[in-house]
């Protein structure tokens, strides 16, 4: 079957804060060469070759008070995926609170740097994802522009064990409000919800049209523990591998997993690359 990895991260690491520097590398005996192909993109297309994985949106987002990624790291994976801009999609982001212009910065990111879709990380951006709702006003330019370009917003829902993550900020129920105020913005639930905001994630997903999710994180052998009627969401589900994040081997080790559980081949497939190329409109 094709692979269409909707969620994976090519990122700056040399960027990230001692605190977070540390957590990562340490979780990570193959750090050195994580660098390397962050910083070739032929590298990271040979590895892509290997595993037979087709395409893949690379994710990105602007955290300089947790992480330290900043607005920089948008020049950076447009740059990294002009390498091969049929496989490698790029996902970058701003953060409300630090951004000056959120207008103008959204219209150069999707129009100069040729970004696919918007990170909003929560926990890691601390704040609400519905926060446009008390004051938060950059957020709300930054959803309506994605919904005026058509092009999906990737929350984070669930935890997060970075230092400085607060994980309360990934609720997803804040996502309600988000798809009722902007009923064409497609909203993509990074995880879910795992581990335990799942039911949540459940219900938003078949109560509102435009909202998604993807499996990356989720252990594939423990999907339909977390996601017992998946097969009812076939066409709002994306596989992302969440690699290298922890407890992921390879790309390959988690689609071949994927391609284990107890659903039909035609959800697997939908799964695996048509959601994806649907939902960016290839
Ligand atoms: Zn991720």
């Amino acid at each position: 079957m094709r692979v269409f990895d909707a969620h994976l991260h090519i990122q700056p690491w040399r960027m990230l804060k001692p605190g977070a520097y540390e957590t990562f590398k340490k979780s990570h005996s193959d750090f050195d060469r994580l660098l390397e192909l962050a910083d070739d993109p032929r590298k990271f297309l040979a590895l892509m070759d290997r595993e037979r994985i087709e395409r893949a949106a690379l994710i990105n987002y602007v955290s300089p008070d947790v992480m330290g990624f900043t607005e920089e790291v948008n020049e950076f994976i447009s740059r990294y995926c002009q390498a091969a801009p049929d496989r490698l999609i790029p996902c970058g982001s701003l953060h409300p609170r630090h951004t000056q212009d959120p207008a103008r910065q959204m219209d150069h990111l999707i129009q100069d740097l040729k970004i696919k879709m918007i990170k909003i990380h929560p926990p890691h951006q601390l704040f609400y994802a519905n926060e446009y709702l008390h004051g938060l006003e950059a957020l709300r330019i930054i959803y309506e522009k994605a919904q005026e370009y058509g092009i999906p917003v990737l929350v984070h829902t669930g935890t997060s064990i970075f230092p400085g993550a607060r994980a309360k900020y990934g609720d997803p129920l804040a996502l309600d409000d988000v798809a009722l105020d902007f009923p064409r913005l497609k909203i993509i639930l990074a995880h879910g919800g795992r581990p335990f905001w799942t039911e949540e994630s459940f219900f938003l997903l078949r109560r509102h049209p435009n909202i998604y999710f993807d499996i990356s994180s989720i252990p594939p052998q423990n999907l339909l523990k977390y996601f017992p009627r998946l097969e009812e969401l076939t066409e709002k589900t994306l596989f992302g591998s969440d690699w290298p994040g922890p407890g992921v081997k390879s790309i390959r080790a988690n689609v071949d997993q994927f391609l284990e559980i107890a659903i039909n081949d035609e959800s697997k497939r939908k799964i695996l690359y048509d959601n994806a190329m649907k939902l960016f409109g290839l």
